[in-house]
């Protein structure tokens, strides 16, 4: 695979001779497989040279594919200057993270009506395609693209690209979860872990380093990463090379020479094989194919554009918050995405609430002597049954303690103080995670090698089936494809839609594709 950085500068586009080695542009990477796929992650100004350069090259009808982390400014300005999106003829799909309310395309729009640029979106020349997506994997022709949620104040994914026997893995921008971890006085485990896993033997690893262990205190919660702990993971993860990059606009080329020095000077000390270096704009990476490593689809990935249409009003989080000021702000968080929160004041009623209203996760209060979040955490876990599908919690605390959480089952952390956004993004990952954890368990075991393949989108579906699955999914998104002809088909040959005719016709599709095993089922329960 051949890597090109076109932007390795974070937060805002700093040109000037203080930057000029390093450049000034923000993230935009460009990732080719050897067969020629063509991927862009990330496209902030450093967009605008990429897009002039593939324009340049004279190539008609040019196809790739833009990842987008996240939509906050320095990962998108550059697509409204992206020249190959205005060339008619061209094909481009564009990807990110799904929202609960807006997607992918109202957000990339948004920064292109009238009042900030004078080109709708819509009026691009280009034929875009949008993709919203959540954790999971999907392919690119050859590239094998993995996704996991980031730790920032705005829904972030990090992509795994695997193509020609090896690994490129983005992850920007993100902060360790635990606070201790960023300043190395910390062992990498939880929702860390997870992160480690996912950039696990990366062949590159291009990380978020904006800042340093030392600046860091000041900078808790704004979702960065210091220099320290990205080197610590890379060695954890027994990762190849190591690109910093995001590199913070206050940072000139000769502090970012420095800092590299230094690290080179410790990994020395400690014999160490990690290759770290700092991104530099322009800069090109070869890594040579390898007929090592196996990047086969395994049994369980999901498929990470799965449309999740979720039934918002349906989903709710559970709130154990004594502090009064706390949980009204957490509750008009939770509001703002649509989702309903529901208060319990002692175990009896949190086990109702669990049986009977399926929440997408809870957040529990742990401060004693005043109020215990472990116990209750603990009280939790000991009524779940189902090891597979645990309710993700959320613990609120001044303070991490990893190994006490670990033991009461403690998902995540959310330290003291917090922003609304960090709070909001935690909350969003949450229940996106849970909605296809639900998604996983409707879908049957026989149909899993239907997630190697893209998803069916069919707008109104009504099952007839009834049960847990039909009430979280009213709108429900029938999986198979036999089910989807048969939809297209109703439609084309009675082209209106009355809420009696899509009952009908749902009725009908569901008694087409239902399994003999459901059959049996159903007349035993009959
Ligand atoms: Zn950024
Ligand atoms: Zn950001």
């Amino acid at each position: 695979m051949r890597v090109q950085f076109w932007g390795a500068r974070g937060s805002i586009a700093k040109p000037g001779p203080s930057t000029a080695r390093y450049g000034g542009n923000t993230s935009c990477i460009e990732a080719r497989s050897a067969r020629g796929t063509l991927v862009v992650v990330d496209c902030g100004t450093g967009g605008h040279s990429l897009g002039q350069n593939l324009v340049s090259a004279g190539a008609e009808g040019v196809r790739g594919h833009i990842l987008i982390s996240h939509t906050h400014w320095d990962h998108i300005q550059g697509i409204p200057f992206f020249a190959p999106l205005f060339v008619p003829g061209n094909e481009w799909d564009i990807y990110g993270p799904k929202g609960l309310g807006q997607s992918l395309r109202e957000a990339l729009a948004g920064q292109m009506q009238y009042t900030y640029f004078p080109v709708p979106l819509d009026q691009c020349g280009a034929k875009i395609r949008y993709h919203d997506l959540v954790e999971g994997t999907f392919d690119i022709d050859d590239i094998k693209v993995s996704t996991r949620y980031l730790n920032h104040p705005a829904l972030t994914l990090g992509y795994r690209l695997e193509a020609d026997g090896v690994a490129v893995v983005y992850a920007c921008d993100h902060e360790p979860h635990s606070r201790m971890l960023a300043t190395c006085h910390a062992d990498i485990t939880g929702q860390d872990l997870r992160h480690a896993e996912f950039v696990n033997r990366a062949d590159l690893l291009i990380h978020d380093a904006q800042y340093t262990a030392e600046e860091y205190p000041a900078k808790v919660g704004w979702g960065h990463s210091t220099v320290e702990y990205v080197v610590n993971l890379g060695q954890f993860a027994q990762v190849k090379k190591v690109a910093l990059t995001h590199h913070d606009p206050l940072r000139d080329d000769d502090a970012i020479d420095r800092l590299v020095a230094n690290i080179r000077a410790k990994l020395r000390e400690n014999a160490s094989s990690l290759d770290v270096f700092a991104a530099v704009e322009g800069q090109i990476v070869e890594i040579a194919p390898s007929p090592a490593k196996d990047t086969a689809r395994r049994a369980g990935e999901f498929q990470a554009e799965m449309p999740i249409e979720p039934a918002l009003a349906e989903w709710s989080v559970l709130l154990g918050i004594a502090d009064t000021k706390m949980a009204a702000a957490l509750s008009n968080t939770i509001r703002a995405e649509g989702i309903r929160a529901k208060f319990f004041a002692n175990m009896d009623e949190a086990r109702t609430l669990i049986a009977k209203g399926r929440p997408s996760l809870a957040i529990l209060e742990h401060d004693p002597p005043r109020v215990d979040g472990m116990e209750m955490c603990r009280a939790i876990r000991e009524q779940e049954n189902d090891r597979e599908h645990q309710l993700p919690v959320i613990m609120v605390a001044a303070q991490e303690n990893q190994a006490a959480g670990a033991a009461a089952g403690v998902t995540d952390w959310l330290i003291k103080p917090f922003t609304d956004a960090c709070a909001r993004t935690k909350i969003r990952a949450w229940a996106l995670r849970a909605a296809c954890q639900w998604m996983r368990a409707v879908i049957p075991e026989d149909e899993e090698w239907r997630l190697a393949r893209p998803p069916v989108h069919v707008r109104r579906a009504p099952m007839a089936q009834k049960g847990i699955e039909n009430r979280r999914f009213p709108e429900n998104v029938i999986s198979t494809d036999k089910s989807a002809l048969l939809w297209m088909y109703c439609r084309e040959i009675a082209p209106f839609e009355t809420p009696a005719f899509s009952k009908n016709v749902g009725d009908l599709i569901a008694r087409a594709t239902k399994r003999p095993s459901e059959m049996r089922n159903r007349s035993a329960a009959n």
